[in-house]
Order: structure tokens, then sequence, then C-alpha cells
């Protein structure tokens, strides 16, 4: 299975993003699928048309919709994750850390509150790379039809805060394991 990674901004993700490829092919492999992952070579900057001005994020069901027309339509077998050091919303909530379109092949994750700083806590670039690691296979587990999960130490558990995604592990459990493989099996 192949997916690629997009910068979404540099800052924050192009020292990063080589590592967070290797970290979700390791969560992918102990499941049992091997993942192809490319990186995008350049940069790709949300439209502004995506970006509302008085909540000051970007509307994320705006950027799936710019990811799967700009890039995921013209390539059928590829799967997209954008990332970036912004922060987004969708419809009902006040922020997400990421969402996935799994009819579209798309997925991003914002890495804004993912950053300790954001909480006013001091810099711990180690604690957000693996949280942004967790989220880049949490989205990616979506977009490959899991759903979310009930076990708290898996990676398919829905966080609705930063502590959330500190409490589980980068890894699918043995029942999202078996499910992933299952599909996997199923659409070769
Ligand atoms: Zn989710
Ligand atoms: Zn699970």
């Amino acid at each position: 299975m192949e997916a690629v990674f997009i910068p979404l901004t540099r800052y924050l993700v192009d020292d990063f993003i080589d590592e967070w490829a290797k970290l979700v092919n390791d969560s992918y492999s102990r499941a049992g699928v091997g993942v192809h992952i490319l990186i995008w070579p350049r940069t790709e900057s949300p439209p502004i048309k995506c970006f509302n001005f008085n909540r000051v994020q970007y509307h994320s069901t705006c950027i799936l919709s710019w990811l799967y027309e700009s890039l995921a339509s013209k390539v059928s077998t590829y799967y997209f994750i954008g990332i970036g050091y912004i922060d987004a919303y969708v419809e009902r909530l006040n922020f997400v850390f990421g969402e996935a379109a799994p009819g579209m092949r798309v997925a991003a994750v914002y890495t804004k509150r993912l950053l300790p700083q954001f909480y006013g806590r001091g810099p711990n670039y180690n604690l957000y790379y693996e949280r942004v690691a967790k989220e880049i296979v949490h989205e990616l587990g979506h977009l490959l039809n899991l759903s979310h999960c009930v076990n708290r130490a898996c990676v398919m558990s829905f966080s609705n805060s930063v502590n959330e995604v500190d409490l589980k592990s980068r890894f699918l459990c043995d029942k999202c394991s078996r499910s992933l493989v299952s599909y996997m099996s199923k659409t070769k």
C-alpha cells in the first residue's frame, strides 16, 4: 500500500517528516501491513479560501477537498496525508487534530495543538514528534477503513485532548490489526 505525505507547512514539519514516515511504517508493519511512504517534494500551502478569519482557523473539510481536487483525484492508487503546523476545525467542533475522508483517499493532520508550547509548557520536540506520529497512524487507519476503538491504548482510540493523545500508543491493538489485515486482503 502506498501513501504520500504532503507538507502543508515547512515550519515544524520539514525537520520531522522523514522520521514520521519511519514511525508510521513501523506501526503498520507491526500490524502486519506494509506501507510504502513517499514524501511529496514541495510544500503545498492550503488555499486562503479554506481559512476562516473569524475563527482564525482553517476549515479542515475544505483542506481535504482541495487536496483531493489538486492531487488525489489525479492518482487513484495512493493515499494522501497532508501534515501542517496549523490549527483547523470541522463543523460543531472547536478544533481537530486531524480528519480523514476515506471516499477521497485523503486525510490531514494538524499539529499546532500537539506542540507542548501551545499549552504554555516548555519545548519538548520528542513529545511533539511522538504525538504527531500517533495522529498520522490514526488518520491513515481511517483511510484504511478502521473506525474508532474503545481500547484507550490503541492508536485508533478517539482523542479529544492532548492528554488522550499521550495516553494512547502509536500501535494498533490486536483487534484493529486483524480488521486491517482482513480489509487489505479484500482490497488487493
Ligand atoms: Zn479518528
Ligand atoms: Zn484498536
